[in-house]
């Protein structure tokens, strides 16, 4: 694995070459595997470049083709960093509380963080906190992350999602220093690390949010376990006998949804197959729980020496800072179809994935501001979209293991292929229908794309080039920086037509979905600039002056002016099996 985590931040330090901590973590993997003079160097950038207060940030990545750190790019979030510095100390403020009296615990604890690098609404934290007299946070860079994925050995991690979590958790380093606190950084897997601090600092407890995905529910059963192994001193007043039972506990707390899943009204084995039937219920029948607000001070922390990396006059957009910074709520139904730039959909999804947002707050948040402005359809459209996001997380629990099968949920029995040329071409962006090509450039260069664009190049795979949705499921793995196995496993089944929900089969006509979310070719020339110079209505339908098309159309291409083209409408025999869904 320290292979793949070494080629992976050098990749991120092509990209960003004067990010101190992705050298600092550089040096980490170098030490670790023995190549002391290499990690000296990386070790030194770090220093010089900390010193030197480089102001480079991640949304350079975001940048036109060729211009890979192009100063002219779009940043998400677009603001000056004393603005955004202003918002969240705002934000904070209206989160916060100074109640000193909830803290009436003992000991040390441990707030183990993991897909919720964040300050606000945090219960893991502020449960840490109050059951303690000193808390101590931990974040565990597991090499597994960095690993293959399960079934074709894409990197589990790419190098923009690596970057955008070491800037999360730079900001979160900063923001628990703010309130009296750090964040302790290790190298290793949680089961090994924890219960040795544990030991160390003779932690009673280790606080952190609850996943549902099987990887992730088996690191807690072996965290579980190592904290078994671990006997404390007897507390004061307690018998020497009993203290042989006095083993660190790990407590797990729900803290990924708007809807809390023991205020859902049905039990999640009886989760409706149906979303709208799922939204209407949790709708009308369940509050949205408030966010639980932190205290100002944290600290102390337990008396630590190295805590693991610095992060002092770094500038980042990924973290907490960042995603406050957002406000798109009154625009998001009219442009949420969009493809082009940061403001067409609120990009709230990296944060919310890496846990920096919580999205209890995002609703409060919504609520505040329908009532200090207006509530419109985009401000409803946005808690919509979140409850797609609470009603995959708790279909993964429903179906665990099978949302990751072939036949998904349904057990659906289908012939795929794994053809590795067709799927390179598609991963590639080389399949020679520009919006395919367009959308795969841009995520392989961002970590990101529309959910216009997902749902489009998706059915392409599956349906037009009939390969493996396991292959692209794991490619986004991959790539995406807002991955998220719940979501990402739970779209993909959809689009396959092998999710829970036997309607949500459909097939999205590439010529129909150019015509009708990219008109003016704007997106595809922005991704493929030698399509530039093409008349506006040409550049979705090239024809000639662009390269190939790979497989044809199911139900064949139509010409710029809307009508069949002819080659196409022969060849519309599909090779794989043929499978029906919607046409949209
Ligand atoms: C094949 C495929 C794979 C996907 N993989 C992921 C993934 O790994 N992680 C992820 O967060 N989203 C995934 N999505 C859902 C969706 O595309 C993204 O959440 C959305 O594009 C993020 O942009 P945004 O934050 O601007 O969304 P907005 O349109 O502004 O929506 C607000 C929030 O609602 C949630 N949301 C919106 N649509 C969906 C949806 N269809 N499913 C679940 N949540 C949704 C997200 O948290 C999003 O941030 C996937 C969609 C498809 C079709």
């Amino acid at each position: 694995m320290l292979p793949v985590a070494r080629s992976l931040l050098s990749d991120a330090l092509k990209l960003q070459p004067t990010n101190s901590m992705a050298w600092y973590f550089l040096g980490v993997v170098h030490k670790n595997d023995g190549r002391i003079a290499d990690a000296t160097d990386c070790f030194q950038a770090a220093s010089i470049l900390e010193e030197s207060n480089p102001i480079e940030r991640f949304g350079s990545m975001l940048s036109k083709p060729g211009s890979a750190a192009s100063a002219t790019t779009s940043e998400v979030p677009d603001l000056p960093s004393n603005e955004m510095g202003k918002i969240v100390e705002q934000t904070f403020q209206r989160y916060s509380s100074s109640d000193e009296a909830k803290r009436n615990g003992s000991g040390v604890a441990i707030v183990w963080f993991r897909n919720d690098l964040r300050v606000l609404d945090n219960e893991a934290l502020v449960k840490a906190w109050a059951s303690s007299q000193a808390v101590l946070p931990v974040y565990c860079v597991d090499p597994r992350l960095f690993g293959t994925t399960h079934y074709f050995g894409f990197p589990k991690t790419g190098a923009l999602r690596a970057q955008f979590l070491i800037e999360c958790l730079a900001d979160l380093k900063r923001n628990l220093m703010n309130r009296g606190l750090n964040l302790l950084i290790q190298h290793g897997k949680p089961e090994e690390i924890l219960p040795s601090l544990a030991k160390t600092f003779e932690a009673h407890t280790v606080y952190a949010h609850k996943e549902t995905c099987s990887e992730e529910l088996n690191v807690e059963r072996l965290v579980r376990n190592g904290l078994r192994q671990v006997v404390l001193p007897p507390s004061p007043g307690q018998s020497t006998s009993l203290s042989s039972s006095n083993h660190p506990k790990l407590q797990l707390i729900w803290g990924s949804t708007m809807y809390h899943i023991e205020d859902l009204p049905f039990s999640t084995s009886s989760l409706p197959d149906v979303y709208t039937q799922f939204r209407k219920s949790v709708e009308s029948k369940c509050t949205i729980r408030i966010c639980i607000r932190t205290p100002t001070l944290l600290g102390p922390p337990p008396n630590i020496e190295d805590w693991g990396s610095v992060s002092r006059g770094m500038r980042f957009i990924g973290g907490e800072a960042a995603a406050l910074s957002r406000d798109l709520l009154k625009v998001y139904k009219a442009t949420r179809n969009g493809m082009l730039g940061a403001d067409y959909s609120t990009k709230f999804s990296p944060w919310l994935a890496s846990g920096s947002l919580s999205p209890r707050f995002i609703y409060q948040e919504v609520k505040r501001y329908e009532k200090e402005r207006q509530a419109n359809d985009s401000t409803y459209w946005v808690l919509f979209e979140l409850i797609w996001r609470d009603y995959f997380r708790f279909l993964s629990v429903k179906y665990r293991n099978s949302l990751f099968h072939l036949g998904g949920p349904r057990k659906v029995e289908a012939r795929w292929s794994q053809d590795q040329t067709m799927f390179e071409a598609w991963r590639d962006g080389c399949t020679g229908y520009p919006l395919i090509d367009a959308n795969m450039k841009e995520l392989s260069a961002t970590g990101f794309m529309s959910n216009r664009g997902r749902q489009i190049v998706c059915s392409f795979l599956v349906r037009d080039m009939g390969i493996d949705w396991r292959m692209g499921a794991e490619w986004f793995e991959t790539c995406l920086l807002d991955y998220d196995p719940c979501s990402n496993y739970g779209n993909w089944t959809y689009g396959a037509g092998v999710g829970n929900d036997p309607r949500e089969d459909r097939y999205f006509s590439i010529p129909k979905q150019a015509k009708t979310y990219d008109p003016e070719g704007e997106y595809v020339a922005f991704w493929l600039p030698e399509l530039q110079a093409l008349p506006n209505d040409k550049r979705n339908f090239p024809g000639k002056s662009y390269i190939n098309q790979i497989v044809p159309l199911k139900f064949g291409n139509i010409t710029s002016s809307g009508d069949k083209d002819s080659a196409s409408a022969r060849r519309t025999a599909f090779r794989g099996k043929q499978r029906k869904g919607h046409m949209r």
